[in-house]
């Protein structure tokens, strides 16, 4: 069966368990649950793990700060890095932003887009390669992040734990493929003169973009040569010369982030099913 056949085959499921994600409502608490990052986020790491198994994968629990799944065989590995955590739900919202309703091809609730949506669709795409049968000669992890909104602990947690760091990889955060990196943050005044990069102005002939499960799908699809590729046969790749391996992946965001807009208070966010 083809790749693109899998993937579609997988929809029912996929959709079935992003919604249970989103009723989880892990936001970050402080509090004496014994959880570095309280227990609904803790519940939504051992729900996510708990699904990653159950459709085949090697799981891993690091210490609670985060976790992962794995697939592939080799020295070298190459990231998905999602996360799990969400901001509060905030004010106005039309339907229950912890109940993942699907209305006209949309799916509703807190982190649909950022980042549950993504995350998990990234783990059905590493089950259709799973299930396509091809050999990986690297391993791709899909990392389950806890504490994107609220710092990135668990980033630092795991660099300063011994994790494995990837030969290249990519982040499906928010409205990927625009968001396809963690690069740290820029804080800029409020008054600022100064303008967005240029590169991060949307433009006015592109429709807005949704994080589209088919174009992770994509993505994921056009690395496979590569990652099915022997390392021996290959010159070592770096994370800079990797990226254009992949035909069609390239990523559109090349200068730093700004500041964020305050998020607590959008009250939706929808994932597309086209
Ligand atoms: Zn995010």
């Amino acid at each position: 069966m083809r790749f693109s056949e899998l993937l579609e085959k997988s929809m029912p499921e996929l959709i079935r368990d992003l919604q249970g994600c989103i009723r989880i409502p892990s936001i970050y608490q402080a509090d004496d649950s014994g959880y570095p990052y309280g227990k609904p986020v803790q519940e939504c790491l051992e729900y996510t793990l708990k699904l990653a198994q159950s459709l085949g994968f090697t799981v891993h629990n690091m210490d609670n700060q985060l976790g992962w799944a794995e697939y592939g065989e080799g020295e070298e590995m190459v990231a998905v890095l999602g996360h799990l955590d969400v901001v509060p739900e905030g004010d106005g919202w039309t339907t229950d932003p912890y109940g993942g309703e699907v209305r006209d091809g949309r799916i509703y609730g807190r982190g649909t887009m950022d980042d549950k949506g993504p995350t998990i669709t990234a783990l059905y795409a590493l089950k259709a390669i799973k299930d396509s049968g091809v050999k990986l000669n690297r391993r791709i992890r899909v990392i389950f992040g806890l504490n994107e909104e609220t710092g990135s602990a668990d980033m630092k947690y795991y660099a300063a734990h011994g994790g494995e760091v990837p030969v290249m990889g990519f982040t499906p955060d928010g409205e990927y493929p625009v968001i396809n990196g963690e690069k740290g943050m820029r804080p800029t005044p409020a008054n600022s003169p100064s303008p967005a990069p240029s590169s991060l102005r949307r433009s006015s002939a592109a429709p807005p973009t949704t994080s589209c499960p088919t174009r992770l799908w994509q993505n994921l699809s056009a690395m496979l040569p590569w990652l099915m590729r022997s390392p021996q046969r290959a010159p070592k790749a770096s994370p800079s010369s990797a990226l254009p391996m992949a035909s069609s992946w390239k990523p559109r965001v090349s200068a730093p982030m700004a500041a964020p807009p305050a998020r607590a208070s959008m009250p939706t966010a929808a994932w597309c099913c086209s």
